[in-house]
């Protein structure tokens, strides 16, 4: 059932209600008129009443006649009275209706008035005789019709009570049922209320379902509509890019145009049917072609036609002959044309993928030129044009495999230069590069036919020689390499020497990777280097051993820096004349625990090459100064320094510090230094001599004679002492030429205001000649071995009461 049609059996059954209270209330009313019509009843009553009122006055009247009688006539009166009265009555309400309906009735009321009137003028004189008759005369005939009005009265009371009992029945019926409707309707309006309201919940569910329906539709709804608009954007940002694409179409086609035009390389495009589509500039002025020559839509095979009409054309017949393979079986290849000419044409020739194809062609003589000259650059030194690292392990590779075939022999020989680092900081950098390439033409020189000469780098160099007398022809070859490189060349005016090194090693059973054979060779000038330059060592099995050895000592010698293992021994220098100590050397010991007294010339060489003579040698300094401090004032020092420690720029600052720490006086302080010294950086180098010899300390030149003895160094500065290198003493007495020397150095000291000393004094003989040649002091075994501070002479018991005196 819907809501509607419940809400309209709601209004029927309210009406019903309404219409059946209304009618019960009509209902109600005619209820009290039928109770009121029960009143009716009195009609009967008031009738009988009359009626017996009438018989009792006629009774009365009759008894008043017989004489004797007791009845007053004043009571006849009152019964006159009471019946007027009543018949009064009956001519008024509900007896006009009994009345009504029978006019008998009324005319007996009318002669019952009638009678009563004449009976009441009757009655005064009652008591005269025949009145009583009278009267009863006049009453009597009325007896039977008031009788029958009493009973008619009687009737008609039955007769309305039963029509009223049954009116009331009807309403009662009416009510009743009026009533049971009036619960049907309440029940049904009940059923329709529960029916209404289960309708409204089920509508209200229905409604939320409806609501949460309507929310979702509109979410989808508004989803929808944020795809529209990022549809409708995209298909904005579409058409933008679609704009903008041809946009760019446009320009790329115009910058493919420009491309085209302005590209390195020649470019022609034909389609299947081998006519052109588009070729540009370049491709008409390699082949040298005219812009009508070659219209889009010409058949290559008319322009080819044309070939013996220019130079260019016939290439381009050349080449096109060589892509025509490519065309027909629609591959893509990269080739080289040579031309006639000697030009190179790079061709690049692809197939497009709708039939035709496209081509480029370059001319990459240069480039080609170009790629050889870098292929040569990375393979040869710049500087001396020899073969390079790279190309010399080529060549070594090559060079060992085709030996092994034929059971060759190979020889490597590594060289290196000494004292190459010198001519480069004396005489500058451009110097040093002339001396290069001049042993590098030395080098050329010196090899045959097949040999290979490389630049290692710096100033190592290599020659891999190939000859079936091994060794033989390989220490030939070493020997002229010193030889020839050793001799002096002449830079800008100059006279420059040096000398090289040669290590030399052979490949054998065992060697014959190359680099195994450059490790032997490296090996070998190693050990040609440590015996002293300008020499050549053949590699041995043992030299790994040394390397080894070598190593260990550089290890030890950290060890021993670390843990303060070394000491000073002091060689007195005394004055030839008077035969006094006029000082000490200090010397470096090292007593190793395992190895013994190590020897300087063994780890000195060692701590320069690792740069440990800097720490070294700053130890030797200070504890030189403090040792030294302690002694008699009159006594100097001498401390040797290493070249190797004129690199570090605070080596005055160190010396500083150490005479202020000890509080030795710098008069009391000399240096020895060797020529090699002066070969390095020079004005650094005498700039801090120098400064050394402004604290007031003194400077003495080592070993002289031996090195470069090169004069200009005595004149580079003014030193304070020359020491005689006891080679000349050793021999002073056995060599003439030995002797000349001494001389000439104690007279060109004299000259220059240099004290002359000499070492390695071990004989009287010795100290004679020298006396006679003019040296001032003397060094060596004959005037006391290297000693420690605490043994030397002034710090015995005796020397100390010589000073104390
Ligand atoms: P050097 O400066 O020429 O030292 C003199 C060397 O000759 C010392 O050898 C000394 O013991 C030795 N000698 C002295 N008198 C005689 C002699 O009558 N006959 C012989 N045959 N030899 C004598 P040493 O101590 O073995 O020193 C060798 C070299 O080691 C020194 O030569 C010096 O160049 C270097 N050296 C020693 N101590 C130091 C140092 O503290 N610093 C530096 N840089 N080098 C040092
Ligand atoms: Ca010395
Ligand atoms: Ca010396």
């Amino acid at each position: 059932m819907s809501l509607r049609t419940v809400k309209v059996a709601l209004a029927v059954v309210i009406a019903c209600f309404a219409l059946a209270a209304a009618y019960i209330s009509v209902l109600v009313v005619e209820r009290q008129d039928a109770l009121k019509q029960v009143s009716r009843y009195n009609v009967a009553w008031g009738v009988s009443q009359a009626v017996s009122e009438f018989l009792r006055l006629e009774q009365r009247i009759s008894a008043f006649g017989v004489p004797g009688n007791l009845i007053d006539k004043g009571e006849i009166e009152l019964r006159l009275d009471i019946l007027i009265g009543r018949a009064e009555l009956l001519d008024q309400g509900e007896f006009h209706e009994f009345l009504r309906r029978d006019p008998a009735h009324a005319a007996v009321i009318v002669q019952l008035n009638q009678a009563l009137e004449q009976v009441q003028a009757l009655t005064p004189q009652l008591h005269k005789p025949g009145a009583v008759k009278r009267a009863i005369a006049i009453l009597s005939p009325l007896d039977a019709k008031v009788a029958g009005l009493a009973s008619a009265a009687n009737l008609y009371g039955a007769a309305r009570v039963s029509e009223d009992q049954n009116e009331l029945l009807r309403l009662h019926q009416l009510f009743s049922a009026t009533a049971g409707g009036l619960i049907l309707c309440g029940f049904v309006l009940i059923a329709l209320l529960v029916s209404h309201n289960q309708l409204l919940a089920k509508a209200h569910c229905d409604l939320r379902n409806l609501a949460a329906n309507l929310q979702q539709a509109s979410v989808e709804l508004e989803t929808a509509n944020a795809a529209v608009h990022a549809a409708n954007g995209e298909l904005q940002t579409q058409n933008e890019t679609l704009q903008s694409q041809e946009f760019e179409l446009r320009r790329q086609n115009d910058r493919f145009d420009a491309a085209l035009n302005n590209m390195s390389q020649a470019l022609c495009m034909a389609d299947a049917t081998e006519r052109v589509i588009v070729c540009n500039e370049r491709f008409l002025s390699l082949f040298e072609l005219h812009s009508s020559d070659i219209e889009p839509g010409t058949p290559l095979s008319d322009v080819i036609a044309r070939a013996a009409q220019s130079n260019g054309l016939e290439h381009l017949a050349q080449i096109y002959g060589e892509q025509r393979p490519l065309i027909q079986e629609r591959r893509g290849a990269v080739f080289v044309h040579g031309r006639s000419d000697g030009r190179t044409i790079a061709v690049s020739h692809r197939p497009m993928a709708h039939g035709g194809w496209v081509a480029t062609y370059e001319d990459i003589t240069e480039r080609k030129r170009a790629e050889s000259q870098i292929a040569y650059m990375a393979h040869h030194d710049a500087l001396t044009d020899l073969a390079n690292r790279v190309l010399f392990r080529e060549h070594i590779e090559r060079t060992l495999a085709q030996a092994k075939r034929r059971g060759d022999t190979i020889a490597m020989i590594c060289l290196d230069l000494d004292h190459f680092k010198t001519v480069n900081d004396t005489l500058g950098h451009q110097a040093g590069d002339a001396v290069l390439k001049a042993v590098a033409e030395r080098l050329r020189s010196c090899v045959r036919q097949g040999d290979v000469v490389a630049r290692l780098g710096g100033d190592e160099f290599a020659v891999l020689q190939v000859s079936p007398n091994q060794p033989r022809d390989a220490a030939a070859l070493a020997a002229r390499l010193v030889q020839t490189i050793g001799a002096p060349y002449h830079i800008d005016g100059q006279e420059v020497v040096i000398g090289t090194s040669v290590g030399v090693a052979l490949s054998d059973e065992e060697c014959f990777l190359p680099d195994q054979l450059l490790k032997r060779a490296d090996l070998a000038l190693y050990c040609a280097k440590a015996d002293g330059r300008g020499t050549c060592r053949f590699f041995e099995a043992e030299m790994d051993a040394q390397l080894h050895a070598r190593r260990a000592l550089e290890l030890d010698l950290r060890k021993a820096l670390a843990n303060g293992e070394f000491e000073l021994s002091y060689q007195p220098q005394v004055s030839i004349a008077t035969r006094e100590v006029t000082g000490y050397e200090a010397l470096l010991r090292w007593p190793h625990p395992e190895r013994g007294l190590v020897p300087p010339s063994e780890f000195i060489p060692v701590a320069e090459d690792t740069g440990l003579i800097g720490q070294l040698g700053n130890w030797v300094i200070e504890q030189a100064c403090r040792e030294a401090a302690a002694w008699p004032t009159g006594l100097s020092v001498a401390v040797n320094l290493s070249p190797v420690q004129f690199r570090n720029r605070a080596l005055v600052d160190i010396v500083v510090r150490a005479l202020q720490s000890s509080g030795l006086p710098p008069a009391r302080l000399e240096v020895e230094i060797t020529e090699s010294v002066l070969l390095q950086d020079n004005d650094s180098t005498v700039d801090m001599l120098h400064q050394l010899r402004a604290l007031g300390v003194r400077v003495a030149l080592d070993d002289f004679g031996t090195g470069y003895s090169s004069l200009s160094y005595l004149r580079s500065f003014p030193f304070d002492k020359i020491k005689i290198d006891q080679s000349f003493v050793r021999e002073l007495s056995t060599r003439a030429d030995c002797l000349a020397i001494v001389q000439s150095i104690t007279r060109l000291g004299a000259s220059l205001r240099m004290t002359t000393i000499a070492e390695g004094v071990e004989t009287e003989e010795q100290v004679r000649q020298l006396r006679a040649a003019g040296c001032v002091e003397a060094q060596g075994y004959l005037f006391g071995h290297p000693k420690p501070a605490h043994e030397l002479a002034h710090a015995g018991p005796d020397a100390a009461a010589t000073q104390a005196a």
